[in-house]
């Protein structure tokens, strides 16, 4: 038997010792807090992506009283983002949450669906996306989803199994 050992780096730091283009994104990504539709949780989460031609993105969770039809602020963030810019890579993504009058002390991480989402952003364009996850206190710097991500599901490590069998 065998075990497989997976790690992941994380950065943390505060916001003064982020990059001046990373507190903007996280300044983006508060500020799409404040759009966000979130009657029933109550939990407003705000997202921020640079893209590669220097553009800034944001979005923010979207509810539904049908409680499955309402999507996280890091999807409707890239999945605008590529539909707008479809052959724009994205760099950077920010992620900010405020409940109850104030945002988080602590980063708040994104959902498995995001992930898988943030996974096939990187794949198709071929670079680290880096994330940046707020928190007043702390904030999480991963400079890959691949880190958030192991043993990711996708198309073509099922394709080369398909080539071993
Ligand atoms: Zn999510």
């Amino acid at each position: 038997m065998k075990y497989l050992k997976i790690t992941a780096k994380v950065r943390i730091c505060n916001y003064e010792e982020l990059l001046f283009e990373e507190k903007i994104l996280v300044d983006r990504a508060k500020a799409a807090t404040f759009r966000a539709y979130a009657p029933y949780s109550k939990f407003n989460v705000g997202a921020a992506a640079l893209l590669a031609n220097g553009e800034v993105i944001t979005g923010n969770n979207q509810e539904n009283v049908a409680f499955p039809s309402g999507l996280c602020a890091e999807r409707t963030t890239l999945f605008y983002a590529h539909s707008q810019y479809p052959g724009e890579a994205v760099r950077t993504l920010a992620v900010a949450a405020y409940t109850e009058g104030d945002f988080l002390d602590r980063p708040i991480s994104p959902c498995g669906a995001c992930r898988q989402v943030m996974l096939e952003t990187e794949m198709r364009s071929n670079q680290p996306v880096k994330i940046i996850l707020y928190g007043k206190k702390e904030i999480f710097i991963i400079e890959s989803i691949k880190d958030l991500l192991p043993l990711a599901f996708d198309s073509v490590a099922i394709q080369d199994e398909k080539i071993i069998l």
